[in-house]
């Protein structure tokens, strides 16, 4: 199983600027979405945001598309923009050779409707699905089959199960098992609920690669403990460093990459943030090999 990340950012994309000496050319600017291929030639995307917008670029350019086009699977973790903002710029969807199915954590109905919402002509030009009232408006023209996470197609050839988080709204983390090859992404999550602490713990042993969601320093989420004024984070949907270590104490993946960097973090922020994060981990016991996501990543298991 070979894995892309394409998107490493959570919240809304931040490309660097170089007026005001802030750059994430490492770290990346575009938000979540991931490219996951298992051994024969099946696609799935995980997530849809802005970096998805290279992965199509990619795809095309790969040479991926037969006559007869291809079928893409994609799996969403949840709806909100930071995982959903590149559909409309997924270039493969605009191919009428393609076909994909569309996964979500809610009625097949609700996620078509989810995601033909942020097509509405009043934000973007280009219509999700054919429109059958009178105007001709274009639309992206492969063809598109949606299914909740108990709907039967997930994947052909890779074991692929869910597990909720605790995130505002509702989100999903997502694991891929092909033959004993384990690669886990958490989508959004902020630990602190037992009931979905525990539940996870199971669902993430014996990982060998988990990508979760870290966009916060604990000062951050809760700066009162530490001090420190600011809007606290706490209750935000996120995890923090510390949480994310003393989490995986029962887990030890062996390697942890933290991801869903958040837009105000530089690269310089970053690699301080991985910095402290392999501290911590050494004093309490961490074993795992500690990475922070960059835009391009590849990972083989
Ligand atoms: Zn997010
Ligand atoms: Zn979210």
């Amino acid at each position: 199983m070979n894995i892309t990340i394409y998107g490493t950012r959570g919240s809304y994309p931040s490309p660097s600027d170089r007026g005001r000496s802030f750059y994430t050319d490492k770290y990346g600017g575009h938000t979540t979405s991931l490219l996951v291929e298992p051994q024969g030639d099946e696609l799935i995307h995980v997530d849809l945001g802005s970096g998805s917008t290279q992965a199509g670029i990619d795809l095309i350019n790969r040479g991926t598309y037969s006559k007869e086009g291809k079928e893409h699977t994609v799996l969403i973790t949840h709806f909100h923009a930071d995982h959903t903002e590149g559909t409309p710029y997924l270039k493969p969807l605009y191919d009428p050779r393609n076909t994909f199915h569309i996964h979500g954590n809610a009625d097949p109905r609700v996620v078509e409707e989810l995601l033909g919402t942020r097509q509405n002509k009043a934000y973007f030009p280009v219509a999700y699905q054919a429109v059958s009232t009178g105007d001709a408006v274009p639309f992206m023209m492969a063809k598109k089959i949606h299914y909740s996470l108990n709907g039967k197609r997930i994947s052909k050839s890779v074991d692929i199960t869910f597990e909720q988080t605790n995130h505002p709204g509702g989100c999903v983390a997502y694991k891929f098992n092909e033959n004993g090859k384990i690669f886990a992404f958490s989508g959004d999550h902020e630990f602190g609920v037992q009931s979905i602490d525990d539940t996870l713990r199971d669902f993430y042993k014996n990982s060998q690669i988990i990508l979760h969601d870290c966009q916060y320093l604990p000062e951050e989420r809760n700066p009162a403990q530490y001090g420190l004024k600011g809007v606290p984070k706490a209750g935000w949907g996120h995890a923090d460093f510390k949480q994310l270590v003393d989490f995986m104490l029962k887990v030890q993946p062996e390697v942890l990459i933290l991801t869903h960097h958040d837009p105000e973090h530089d690269d310089k922020f970053i690699d301080e943030m991985h910095a402290k994060a392999q501290e911590y981990a050494l004093v309490v016991g961490l074993e795992s090999k500690i990475v922070m996501a960059t835009p391009g990543m590849k990972l083989r298991l």
